[in-house]
C-alpha cells in the first residue's frame, strides 16, 4: 500500500490533541492505523502536547520531537483492525443498503456526533455533487476514487473542509470502498441529489 493523500496538520493535531468530533477522529485513527507517516506526525504533536503540559526545557523537547523512524511493512492485513472494529467484522459481510444507481451505503454508528458511513460505488459511479457542513474525511478501502482534489487508492484519505465542492467518481475498472465521515450533514446539490438525500437520510 502506497499512501500519497494524508490527514493536514490541522486534522493531526485536533486528533492528536483528543479534540477531533467523534466520526471524524474514527477515519483518522483508521488512516493512522495503516500509514506510518501521519503515526509519527501524532507521535510528534503528542508529545509537544506532553511536553507543553509539563513545560520541560527546550532541549529536551526538541529532542523529543524527532520523529521516529516509520516503520516498514504498513498495509498488512493485520492494520485493517480498526476499520473491523468499526463495521463489525469483514468488509466482505457489510449489508449494503442501495441508495441510487451504481451506490450503495452502510450507516455506522458512532459517538460524538456527524455522520459516519461506508460508501460502496460500482465503476464510473459518481457520488452526486455535494459540499460540507463542516469538514469530510474519505478513507479508501477498496479500488480507487476520483475527483477535482486528485487520486485516492487503498489507504489514501481525502481530508476536505466546507469550501470543498467536489463530485468523487469510483474507478472506472474496479468501483470503490470507501469510509466517509462528516462533521455535519452532507448537502447535496441538485434534484435527484435532494430527493436521494430525503429518502435514504444521507
Ligand atoms: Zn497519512
Amino acid at each position: 500500500m502506497t499512501i500519497t493523500h494524508h490527514l493536514d496538520d490541522a486534522t493531526l493535531m485536533s486528533f492528536a490533541a483528543g479534540s477531533l468530533p467523534g466520526t471524524l477522529a474514527a477515519v483518522a485513527a483508521a488512516h493512522v492505523s495503516m500509514c506510518s507517516r501521519c503515526r509519527a506526525e501524532v507521535a510528534v504533536h503528542e508529545r509537544m502536547g506532553a511536553a507543553l503540559l509539563s513545560e520541560i526545557a527546550p532541549q529536551k523537547l526538541e529532542a523529543q520531537l524527532q520523529p521516529s523512524a516509520p516503520s516498514a511493512g504498513s498495509g498488512d492485513v493485520r492494520q485493517l483492525q480498526p476499520i473491523e472494529r468499526m463495521i463489525g467484522g469483514q468488509l466482505e459481510g457489510v449489508r449494503w443498503r442501495w441508495i441510487g444507481p451504481g451506490l450503495w451505503h452502510r450507516p455506522l454508528a458512532c459517538t460524538g456526533g456527524g455522520a459516519l458511513q461506508l460508501i460502496k460505488a460500482a465503476p464510473g459511479a459518481s457520488v452526486p455533487d455535494h459540499t460540507h457542513g463542516g469538514s469530510e474525511l474519505t478513507l479508501v478501502l477498496r479500488g480507487a476514487l476520483v475527483d477535482e482534489t486528485g487520486t485516492y487508492k487503498p489507504g489514501d484519505v481525502a481530508d476536505l473542509d466546507e469550501s470543498v465542492q467536489h463530485t468523487p467518481v469510483a474507478d472506472s475498472g474496479v468501483g470503490c470502498i470507501c469510509l466517509i465521515a462528516n462533521e455535519q450533514p452532507t448537502q447535496f446539490r441538485g434534484a435527484l441529489a435532494r430527493l436521494m438525500q430525503h429518502w435514504h437520510g444521507l
